[in-house]
């Protein structure tokens, strides 16, 4: 019988399903979408995995799965769990009902929203399907980080018009993602803040204003990318959490990897860590209470 369910298929909740079967346990694992998690979102090659110069995300996908797969850990995909009770009954959105003694819950972080009118005419689409669109006008892309100044990059190479706006006037994307944006001379204005949305026949008019003046630009997408939230579920995790160190919230609850794991620590390797942080705990306080 499995005696813990690992939430979420990230890189924090299949390292922790590895560590627990190699400890000896038998996991099994959930996941809502896909293998994967976050990586899904990266489509430059990965420079700072050790040992893995340039892997692309895809590859690393691949090669979670094939290691899955290699320690025999039953993998659900497709499958959401919503809550789990004091009876240690983990609620599928399913409706299934199954016993697990432990629950390591690794549900990674989801999209901040902007609450602005004409909020509904933000994009819900990747990057790749923004690629698909065919139009002439520029895309209007919101935020400083990363995933704002990946999605830059990677329209503007395949000769999309891109604008960027911008907060602040110093951005938190990587080194690199700033010298390639200004390398494609992306324009970015800084100091200025999306205000409306509003839909015209064949365009979008994002109104934003910067140092009290008003800007208006006339874009086919508005893209909102200015950052990250934890993803956890009250169901799941219901006591309110720190985000500088993992905790066990519930006996029989552990929470880890990005959801848990302050802003400028959230990684890829920092994942891994904390799943086999959290395997070796469980095993630890098991071991402490045969
Ligand atoms: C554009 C971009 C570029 C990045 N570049 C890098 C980089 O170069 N190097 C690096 O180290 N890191 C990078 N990262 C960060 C890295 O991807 C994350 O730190 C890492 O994926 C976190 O792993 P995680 O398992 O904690 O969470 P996630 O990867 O977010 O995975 C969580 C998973 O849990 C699932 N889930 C959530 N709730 C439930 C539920 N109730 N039931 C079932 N499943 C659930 C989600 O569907 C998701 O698949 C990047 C991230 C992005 C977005």
């Amino acid at each position: 019988m499995a005696q813990v369910a690992v939430i979420g298929g990230g890189p924090g909740g299949v390292s922790c399903a590895i560590w627990l079967k190699r400890l000896g346990l038998e996991p099994v694992l959930y996941e809502r979408g896909h293998i994967g998690g976050q990586l899904h979102d990266i489509s430059l090659p990965i420079p700072d995995l050790p040992g893995e110069p340039l892997i692309t995300a895809r590859e690393l996908i691949e090669r979670l799965k094939r290691h899955l797969k290699t320690w025999e850990i039953p993998v659900f995909e497709g499958q959401e769990a919503i809550a789990y009770r004091d009876d240690q009954i983990l609620v599928l959105k399913s409706g299934q009902e199954v016993y697990y003694p432990h629950i390591a819950y690794a549900p990674g972080l989801r999209i901040r929203e902007l609450d602005i009118p004409g909020r509904e005419w933000i994009t819900q689409q990747s990057t790749s399907e923004i690629l698909n669109m065919n139009t002439d006008l520029p895309i209007l892309i919101v935020g400083g980080g990363d995933r704002a100044f990946e999605a830059a990059i990677r329209l503007a190479q395949a000769k999309r018009s891109v604008i960027l706006i911008h907060r602040r006037d110093h951005f938190r994307a990587r080194p690199d993602f700033q010298a390639k944006v200004q390398q494609l001379h992306i324009p970015i204005y800084v100091h200025t803040y999306l205000q409306s949305i509003e839909s015209v026949p064949g365009a979008l008019i994002a109104h934003a204003e910067q140092n009290g003046h008003e800007l208006s630009f006339p874009v086919s997408v508005v893209m909102v990318r200015i950052g990250m939230e934890p993803d956890i579920q009250p169901g799941l995790c219901p006591l309110p959490i720190s985000d500088v160190v993992p905790l066990w919230p519930r006996a029989h609850v552990r929470c880890l990897g990005d959801a848990v794991s302050p802003v400028p620590f959230r990684s890829i390797v920092s994942a891994y860590a904390s799943g086999m942080m959290a395997a070796k705990e469980l095993v630890m306080n098991l071991r402490h209470h045969a």
